[in-house]
């Protein structure tokens, strides 16, 4: 069970121009988790100490993933994912465990990322959420930071956590030492959209009536995700009407399914 809690990595496919319309984000990530890996001299140097870990916040499916997996490959380490829901445990001392085995293995596979998704699982404000308030997830949380103490001045492990529910959190990861890097990876503008929906289309045959900029527009408030979603669609509908080229009218038809499908989901959960 212990091994099915964690991912790990070797080598991530996903590089920084796959990500799109984040390139602020990308170069603050470079400068706070890859600059630290692969020249840690010059931080020494300097007199800093990089920052101890970093969080990414924002709306689900807009590139958080996807960013900590392209520092990892650009940089030769090893990936190892944790989701914070995995770390809430029944049993006492169980989550703790988990934690302990996770920066074990880091420290095995190093040069390594540790990726925490769902940090809000074991951080949250004990208010805002009731497994927080839990004295078995505060031990668990309070394992995570005193692991990450130890690792200050070694630098060849590196911890990125992620949230899409930053207000929740206990502000008392976010000090110095802790979480202390914050980057804000937000919903993708008209020209994060365009960037996305090339990327995601790269491989595909596009007939010459592609229209990105009607796209992106067409699409205000989609995530990243959603948009691969759309371009996949389009596709689908390109082979169900026997062609291998993919039109904009392809895209049209996607976008009618995917706002039913939107809405059919929407029914679900009110
Ligand atoms: P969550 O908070 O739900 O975990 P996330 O922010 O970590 O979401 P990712 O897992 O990185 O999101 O993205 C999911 C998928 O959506 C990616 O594999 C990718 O195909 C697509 N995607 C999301 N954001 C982008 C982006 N900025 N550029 C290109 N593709 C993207």
């Amino acid at each position: 069970a212990r091994a099915q809690a964690m991912e790990v990595d070797e080598s991530p496919e996903v590089a920084y121009d796959d990500i799109g319309g984040i390139d602020e984000q990308i170069r603050e990530v470079r400068e706070a988790v890859e600059q630290p890996l692969v020249e840690p001299e010059r931080f020494e140097e300097a007199g800093i100490d990089p920052p101890s870990g970093v969080l990414l916040h924002g709306p689900p499916g807009t590139g958080k993933t996807m960013l900590a997996k392209a520092v990892a490959n650009e940089t030769d380490a090893t990936f190892i994912k944790m989701a914070g829901s995995e770390l809430v445990r029944k049993f006492i001392g169980e989550g703790s465990r988990l934690v302990r085995d996770l920066f074990e293995l880091a420290t095995e596979r190093e040069p390594s990322i540790i990726f925490i998704d769902e940090i809000d699982a074991i951080a949250a404000k004990r208010t805002e959420s009731k497994t927080s308030g839990d004295a078995e997830v505060q031990r668990t949380m309070m394992q995570l930071l005193s692991e990450m103490d130890g690792f200050e001045t070694r630098g060849e492990v590196r911890i990125i956590a992620a949230t899409n529910r930053f207000d929740m959190l206990d502000r008392a990861i976010l000090r110095p030492g802790r979480f202390d890097r914050l980057i804000e990876v937000p919903e993708p503008n008209f020209d994060g959209r365009e960037q996305i929906l090339q990327i995601h289309t790269r491989d595909m045959n596009l007939s010459d009536d592609l229209d990105f900029t009607a796209l992106a527009s067409q699409t205000d408030g989609k995530s990243g995700a959603e948009l691969e979603s759309l371009a996949t669609e389009a596709g689908m509908f390109a082979i169900r009407d026997g062609r291998t080229e993919v039109r904009m009218e392809d895209f049209e038809e996607a976008m009618e399914k995917l706002e039913e499908d939107g809405d059919a989901g929407d029914t679900i959960t009110s």
